[in-house]
């Protein structure tokens, strides 16, 4: 059955489709748009999934990314509660889940990703909760008043957070981590022990450098057994693993992929008239040192949303936005910019102490990321060292009575 017809179909109503939506009509484009999404929802912020919304202090209509008027004053149709199962490059149609076809002049897919699941024994038991969605997190709350002993899997900054918003409820939340330091893929040593301190402190107990054997229960989830062969009690299970991308439609449809669909400086895929943004694109990143990359950010979405509109326009501009993200824990307010991934050292500026410093991180003597914690005018001026890639003494950088604005300077 054919459901129309639009200039430009944006598959995912998250960061990136809200995004692009917006941005093409910032650049005057006049024809159709629609985004069409799996959650029945109007697009909404996810970041607050893990913080203040599962923290129960922002109620969902204030985390939405416009009003629910936006959409229709701006002529972007909304098609929700729809999944695109198969996309016809030739046609250039899709067809969702609901045996509809909508075809499209330009396609944008903006489908981020699916949470991974657990693969062991008893990873399908009632009481295991993902955190990607407003109906993830509905349900876990639903079941919070249930539930004393929570435990986390992954100690990435979904799991981290996630345990400081349970904390506050006084449940008693254990956060069990493969590595042997909570986030170790994201960021240095440093900050990755205050972290721990600080979730300690709150009284979070940390499992770390310990793999998940099972998860024991009968129908409901009643613990977590290691790979040491220890038991874990547990009313609730949070999994934060990572995303798979959601990109099997495009694939299927012949786009190159990889770790995501694989996107040029434009966020055009190797398929004719479809972009892919966000969460699912992997695309050669300037601050990853060239390499393919996916990235998980707001940034990353918004920009690269900006991308894919400024290409239909016929106004290209290639993607080369500078990668930040933050992160809120507590009273801690981390906000990064760059990526510290393959430095070969870490200057710590400032006491972790005294709750606000940075870690500036250096590959062959080059500034590529740092990571201010409370330290806002880090965050804000060590971004031009970061775009810069400005070699700087590592002494000069722990200076705290030099600016990182002076460094750059001198
Ligand atoms: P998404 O926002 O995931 O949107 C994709 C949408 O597409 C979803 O609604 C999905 O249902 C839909 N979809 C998927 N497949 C289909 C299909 N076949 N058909 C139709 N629709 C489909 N980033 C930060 O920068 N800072 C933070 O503090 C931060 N905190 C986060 C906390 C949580 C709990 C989570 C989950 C993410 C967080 N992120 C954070 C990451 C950030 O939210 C993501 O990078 C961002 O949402 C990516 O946007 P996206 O549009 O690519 O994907």
């Amino acid at each position: 059955m054919s459901a129309g017809h639009f200039d430009v179909l944006i598959v995912g109503g998250g960061h990136a489709g809200a995004q692009a939506a917006v941005a093409l009509r910032q650049e005057k484009f006049a024809g159709s748009v629609a985004i069409l999404g799996a959650e029945p929802h109007p697009p909404y912020e996810r970041p607050p999934l893990s913080k203040e919304y599962l923290a129960g202090v922002k109620p969902f209509e204030r985390i939405l990314i416009r009003p629910e008027t936006f959409w229709a004053e701006r002529g972007v149709s909304l098609l929700l509660g729809e999944t695109v199962v198969t996309v016809d490059p030739v046609a250039r149609s899709v067809q969702t889940g609901a045996g509809q076809t909508i075809g499209y002049g330009e396609l944008i897919w903006a489908t981020g990703g699916e949470p991974r699941r657990l693969t062991c024994a008893g990873h399908d038991l009632a009481g295991i909760h993902a955190v990607r969605t407003r109906a993830d997190v509905d349900r876990l709350l639903g079941e919070l008043d249930a539930a004393e002993r929570i435990v986390v899997i992954g100690g990435g900054y979904i799991g981290l957070e996630a345990s400081a918003a349970l904390s506050k409820f006084g449940k008693s939340v254990t956060l069990v981590e493969a590595q042997d330091r909570v986030l170790a893929r994201v960021a240095g040593e440093p900050l990755s022990r205050l972290y721990e301190a600080e979730h300690r402190a709150h009284g979070v107990t940390l499992m770390l450098g310990v793999g998940v054997s099972c998860i024991e229960g009968g129908g409901r989830v009643t613990g977590v057994r290691l790979e040491n062969g220890a038991l874990l009690p547990a009313d609730m299970v949070i999994v934060g693993i990572g995303i798979v991308p959601a990109v099997e439609p495009l694939v299927q449809a012949g786009a190159e992929a990889g770790n995501g669909v694989i996107v040029d400086g434009f966020c055009r895929t190797s398929l004719p008239h479809i972009h892919a943004i966000g969460d699912c694109a992997a695309h050669a990143n300037r601050y990853a040192d060239g390499a393919v990359i996916r990235l998980e950010s707001v940034q990353n979405a918004n920009d690269q949303a900006v991308t894919a509109a400024r290409d239909i326009v016929g106004r290209p501009v290639a993607y080369e936005a500078v990668p930040w993200f933050w992160s809120n824990q507590y009273d801690l307010k981390l906000q990064t910019i760059g990526l510290s991934a393959g430095h070969d050292a870490a200057v710590l500026r400032g006491d972790p102490a005294a709750r606000s410093f940075s870690v500036v991180y250096l590959r062959q003597g080059r500034v590529i990321a740092i990571d201010a914690v409370n330290a806002v005018k880090d965050y804000v001026q060590g971004r031009a060292l970061v775009q810069a890639g400005a070699a700087i003494a590592p002494d000069a950088l722990a200076d705290t009575t030099r600016s990182l604005k002076d460094l750059l300077s001198a």
